[in-house]
């Protein structure tokens, strides 16, 4: 014999019902079926009771609604020449639920006794109903009411059943009844004959005393998802069912919140040995999960993350703690006695505090209880009045085999440190089975989801992206993402999903990842872009592995990272304005990184996608000193010199430049040396010296008129009428069969920009294009410098740049 359970959304609407006859009717054996009300039924119930006791006529428009979907269902399912004595029935019961109801308004209150009458129709309903429905398919189907076989006592609202009394007089209907019976869940009457209720989700409870009693073969539960899974599937989209589990292992889930099942449900039957399947309504063929004594079989340690929110902290603390005894005995017992379940107790920290977890909405209760208790140690001032805060929740590792394993908390930790998840408290194991922390509330998803990608998902670590500035090397990252999402996954187990992106005028986020296909018209349909509002987003989505990519060279943009740092968003940036600042703003971006454990990589600063950053980098972790730097770092500069050769005049050459995109938009900061100047700046800087933009010496190769244009159409002017300075600077050169270049140097802590002619032979003269070449000179690298050479500029180089860059946010 089988015991089935199909929950409330398993009866929600006449297909869920059609669905729950097919799997009754797929059983070979005798059955009985636990039904709960029509999903969302108990609820209304609960508020129209709740509208009556305030004497609001509100509960009639409820009551009507519950009438509506319990007659369309009937319509929907049973043959019209049938209807008639199911709707009878069912409007009969509407009436007494109806007068129950009239009479909470009348009293203008509703007590607990009254409350679970009124709740216990969604029951007796859904019970009738499904039972109904399946005598009109043929079934041999009668209904049971629970409230004759299961015995409580009277703590209406989550009533304690009496085992043996109950499991007697389920022996006895077993042996009494054949074919297939209908039970309501989740309600029970006490000893003098009174309606009482399990408790919210008690339907499974129900089902577990008519498993164990009947000594079912086994108690199944279908539900609305495939099992018990790793995690909340609502919360956790990477989340699995777990195929088979101990009854220990589920108890401890469902205890830290996996409501797939209701707690106390599986004592009755552990004690019998019967095992429990947890199935999908929708979804009949999937395995689901199997609960039994030989549950984990291959020995795993962590097998589920769970969490309970709405938790309260209830500290107390003060000088006259210390070595005085029964302090804690009487908080203890101040709380028994006010009624308050203490959920957990935290390590205490020192001797004289104590702090235990409760329900929220106990808080004040619980305040006014402890302050009153001790009353007159507080006017002395030898404990303070007790500190309560809200708004917390509890996440737990769960799982059998933990205790024999060392470095799971460590793990737990850290994973969670390192996305920034604020652990209030270490829950003190309650079983060994667990490990648990106290956080804020607005972490749980991103804790549950951390935990979840290191305990079950190592193989893949997601990257979630917020993109500014989608221009020409904006769009081509993009577009790098997109043919790169797969690779990596699969080669790199990194899973990148850009979540936010902004231009100037908008911007739009989606936390499952923009298609990129498309996300141009997603940009489009976004709200007005703003800076602040961006980050206040990126704050609140609150993800794990978040990064900050900046594709601007807008200084309101680099002026936001110290912020997302503190938040421990990683920032990847190609827009040099931040490196380039003021050293005490530079140095303070580093030490936040390294504070909030986020990154700050800005490869693309220099030579776009050249490692010069990163290989300076690892020169100097190695414990090598950077003596000298010698570099040619503008392509845009390697560009018009290369280009200017004496016949095309040089403001031409320059027009040309800009035409093709290797300038910036004003070609003023290229050809005054300034783009460079920042580039030798962060190369020194990151070479461990401290130096500012004004100490780099500049000698122009422009001339007077030029330096001073105003605006780029004057500036363009100046050239033009200057040519012939250019001219006799590069006849100059080629006569002594040299050639132009740009060149930065760094040398004993002194840095100059400028334009030399370099001789056939040396290291730049052979430069082509908007090559760029650095070389490193350190005490490794004395005489034969470290040489790093190749295209410096263009949007697809500096998009592999800061693509390289994520990659080794993920790496981290
Ligand atoms: P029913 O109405 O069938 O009793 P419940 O709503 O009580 O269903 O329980 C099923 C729900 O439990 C799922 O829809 C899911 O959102 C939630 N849930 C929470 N934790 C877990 C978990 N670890 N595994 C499966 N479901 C879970
Ligand atoms: N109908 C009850 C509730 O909603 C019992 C159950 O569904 O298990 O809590
Ligand atoms: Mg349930």
């Amino acid at each position: 014999m089988k015991v089935l359970k199909f929950g409330g959304s398993s009866v929600a609407h006449a297909d869920a019902i059609r669905a729950t006859q097919k799997i009754v009717a797929s059983c070979e054996q005798s059955v009985w079926v636990v039904v709960s009300a029509l999903g969302g039924i108990t609820d209304l119930l609960l508020e129209a009771s709740l509208a009556a006791s305030r004497k609001d006529a509100k509960y009639q428009e409820l009551l009507k609604e519950i009438e509506v979907r319990h007659l369309e269902t009937v319509k929907a399912l049973i043959p019209p020449g049938n209807q008639a004595a199911v709707v009878g029935e069912i409007k009969g019961q509407i009436n007494q639920l109806e007068s129950l109801l009239e009479g909470a308004s009348l009293i203008g209150e509703i007590t607990p006794k009254l409350q679970d009458g009124i709740v216990s129709y969604g029951e007796l309903l859904s019970s009738f109903l499904v039972a109904a429905y399946y005598r009109s398919e043929g079934m041999e189907a009668g209904v049971k009411d629970s409230r004759e076989i299961i015995l409580t006592d009277e703590h209406y609202g989550s009533a304690r059943v009496q085992q043996s009394a109950t499991f007697k007089a389920i022996a006895e209907l077993k042996a009494a009844t054949e074919g297939i019976l209908v039970f309501p869940g989740f309600i029970a009457a006490s000893a003098s004959g009174n309606t009482t209720t399990l408790g919210r989700g008690g339907s499974d409870f129900t089902a577990a005393l008519l498993a164990a009693g009947a000594e079912a073969e086994i108690l199944e539960i279908w539900t609305d998802v495939s099992g018990m899974y790793t995690a909340n599937p609502r919360t956790v989209k990477q989340a699995r069912p777990i195929p088979l589990i101990s009854y220990e292992e589920a108890m401890e889930l469902s205890h830290f919140g996996a409501k797939v099942l209701y707690p106390p449900t599986i004592q009755p039957v552990l004690e019998r040995a019967i095992p429990i399947a947890i199935k999908n309504t929708f979804a009949p063929e999937s395995a689901g999960t199997l609960i039994h004594a030989d549950g984990n079989p291959e020995g795993r340690t962590v097998r589920g993350i769970s969490h309970v929110p709405d938790i309260g902290l209830l500290s107390l603390e003060g000088p006259g703690m210390v070595g005085v005894p029964g302090i804690s005995m009487r908080f203890f017992q101040t709380l028994s006695e006010a009624g308050i379940n203490i959920v957990f107790i935290t390590q205490a920290s020192s001797e004289h505090s104590i702090c235990v977890g409760i329900s929220q909405s106990q808080s004040k209760q619980a305040e006014k209880a402890v302050n009153a208790a001790f009353a007159y140690e507080i006017e002395r001032g030898n404990i303070h009045p007790v500190v309560s805060e809200t708004g917390l929740a509890i996440i737990a590792l769960v799982g059998d085999q933990m205790k024999e394993h060392q470095g799971l908390s460590g793990k737990m930790f850290s994973a969670l440190g390192r996305n920034n998840v604020n652990i209030r408290a270490i829950a003190q194991g309650a079983s060994e089975r667990n490990i648990s922390a106290v956080i804020d509330q607005a972490d749980v998803k991103k804790a549950l989801n951390t935990l979840h990608e290191a305990f079950f998902e190592e193989q893949v670590k997601q990257l979630n992206l917020f993109i500014v500035g989608v221009g020409n090397v904006g769009a081509r990252l993009l577009d790098q993402i997109r043919r790169q999402q797969k690779l990596l996954k699969k080669e790199m187990q990194l899973q990148l999903r850009v979540v936010g992106l902004s231009n100037s005028r908008k911007m739009n986020f989606k936390t499952s990842g923009i298609d990129l296909e498309s996300w141009e018209e997603y940009l489009g349909e976004g709200e007005e872009a703003d800076l602040e509002s961006f980050f206040q987003r990126v704050s609140a989505l609150n993800l794990r592995n978040p990064i900050l990519i900046d594709n601007t060279a807008s200084e309101t943009v680099s002026s936001t990272y110290a912020k997302y740092l503190k938040r421990s968003i990683s920032v990847v940036t190609c827009n040099k304005l931040a490196c380039s600042s003021a050293y005490e703003n530079y140095s303070q971006l580093k030490s936040l990184s390294r504070q909030y454990g986020a990154s700050f990589l800005f490869e693309t600063n220099v030579g776009a996608g050249l490692p010069v950053i990163d290989t300076l980098k690892n020169l100097v972790l190695s414990g090598d000193k950077v003596r000298k730097i010698r570099a040619v770092l503008s392509g845009s500069l390697n560009f018009v010199f290369n280009t200017y050769n004496g016949e095309k005049p040089f403001a031409e050459v320059v027009g040309q430049a800009m035409a093709e995109g290797y300038t910036e938009p004003d070609p003023r900061i290229d050809l005054s040396g300034s783009d460079v100047m920042r580039k030798i700046l962060i190369l020194a800087r990151e070479s461990g010296y401290s130096l500012d933009i004004d100490e780099i010496s500049n000698e122009s190769f422009l001339p007077a008129k030029a330096q001073a244009a105003e605006s780029i159409a004057d500036f363009l002017q100046a050239l033009e009428a200057e040519e012939d300075h250019f001219a006799k600077r590069y006849e100059q050169a080629n006569e002594s069969g040299a050639r132009l270049k740009y060149v930065a140097v760094f040398d004993s802590g002194k840095a100059s920009v400028g334009l030399e002619a370099i001789p056939e032979g040396h290291d730049f003269y052979n430069l082509s294009g908007s090559d760029n070449i650095v070389l490193f000179y350190t005490d490794r690298y004395p005489e034969q410098p470290l040489v790093i050479k190749g295209a410096g500029a263009g949007a697809d180089v500096t998009a592999s740049g800061l693509f390289a860059d994520i990659i080794r946010v993920g790496n981290k």
